[in-house]
């Protein structure tokens, strides 16, 4: 035998177990209805293992046998599909006057979506008090519905580090809290994760998991809030950079002489094309849902003035995704939150300025496209965190293992 210090090291045997019950967990994701002898096959598992693994994951209620049988040369099998019935993956979207929650099972079939206003400002510990209650309400009703909480992930829009610990979330006016910590106490050690993390990048990994180019391996996601940020998908892992704070799009200089930004530079993205330069001013969180509407109503109209804004604000915004296009070469950049319901008069001057200004033939292959997910997409991403942790391999214990 030969053995070396710095050489790889045996693996566990309870690591490589589950190791192997995520890689049959995730094959029956993609494609269900499948058989035991598919798994094998393309997973490079033999079929004793293939059965022992699933076995497991039938106790642990994750996959369930249909009954079907596959219709090909052969024996027929008994088919498997993704279970999951009594697990609940959690998400939550704090924003500058809601919160957003949605709740999915383990297959990702929405179970609840709710949305509340919400007043953050005063302090942090009664922002986390009132979303502590919120939480414990979704918490109550799938306790209600006996499903298991996998998890729970916060999306926060500001920066994040790796650790979770909320930085500085300017439009909360929270900074170095530990937002996942306090939640813990107020859901009273809760026996599931608590994770925070970047709105950005939630939204991404909606849209890698849900959205309508899920499975997309690298694709950027935009955030059209207050602030704009960049979630981003890289060889189909999401890329939080060294300390977490990638994607901050929004204060890259697009002119040097142009607007002061709210983060007091000038000529940021966010101050040339977030939605304070549609709206031409700083508006109050809780009227900029309203006057959205206005601003759509107006294009609509072909008010002159509202066009000429929308179409300054689209090549800005451009020029913006033309940098993440030549330094990242996405397949796809998604416009969310309030850049959806603007997307048809914003979208023409983004594809001028990609057109002009990325190096790479047709654009090196990038679509931009307005999110299909809706106002909640970050909180729908939390519950995607949580699913890919189980996909990754942390699995709910055996429920009911029959001896
Ligand atoms: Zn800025």
């Amino acid at each position: 035998m030969i053995t070396s210090t710095t050489g790889p090291q045996p693996a566990d045997f309870a690591d490589v177990r589950a190791t192997n019950l995520a890689v049959v967990l995730r094959f029956v994701r993609e494609h269900a209805p499948c058989s035991r002898a598919d798994i094998a096959a393309s997973t490079g598992l033999n079929k004793a293992t293939v059965s022992s693994l699933v076995a497991d994951l039938i106790d642990r209620r994750l996959v369930r046998e249909t009954g079907l049988t596959e219709n090909r040369v052969g024996r027929p099998a008994t088919m498997l599909v993704l279970d999951g019935s009594p697990y609940a993956a959690i998400g939550v979207e704090i924003n500058v006057d809601t919160v957003s929650a949605v709740a999915t099972d383990l297959a990702g079939e929405r179970l609840l979506t709710w949305r509340r206003s919400f007043s953050g400002g005063e302090s942090v510990n009664q922002g986390m008090a009132a979303v502590g209650a919120i939480i414990r309400r979704v918490v109550n009703r799938m306790a209600k519905e006996e499903r298991q909480v996998l998890g729970l992930a916060v999306a926060v829009p500001g920066l994040i580090d790796v650790q979770g610990t909320v930085r500085i979330a300017p439009n909360l006016g929270w900074h170095d809290a530990d937002i996942g910590g306090d939640l813990a106490k107020a859901l009273r050690d809760p026996g599931f994760p608590v994770q925070v993390d970047n709105d950005a990048n939630l939204g991404a990994l909606a849209e890698q998991r849900f959205g309508a180019h899920a499975g997309a391996s690298d694709l950027v996601y935009l955030t059209g809030e207050l602030g704009v940020g960049a979630g981003i998908i890289l060889d189909g892992r999401l890329r939080r950079g060294g300390r977490g704070y990638s994607g901050e799009i929004g204060h890259v200089q697009l002119d040097p002489e142009g607007p002061v930004c709210r983060c007091g530079r000038r000529g940021c993205l966010e101050a040339m094309a977030g939605i304070g330069a549609v709206l031409r001013r700083d508006p109050s969180p809780a009227e900029i849902q309203i006057e959205i509407e206005e601003v759509v109503r107006l294009a609509r109209a072909g008010d002159t003035g509202t066009l000429g804004t929308l179409g300054e604000v689209g090549r800005s915004l451009g020029r913006g995704v033309s940098i993440l296009a030549n330094l990242l070469n996405p397949e796809v950049v998604i416009l969310g939150g309030y850049y959806v319901p603007l997307a048809p008069w914003l979208l023409p001057g983004v594809h001028e300025e990609v057109g002009s200004r990325v190096i790479a033939a047709e654009a090196g292959g990038l679509q931009v496209v307005a999110s299909t997910l809706g106002y909640d997409a970050a909180a729908l991403g939390g519950a995607a965190r949580v699913l890919d942790s189980v996909d990754s391999g942390r699995l709910p214990g055996g429920l009911s293992r029959i001896p």
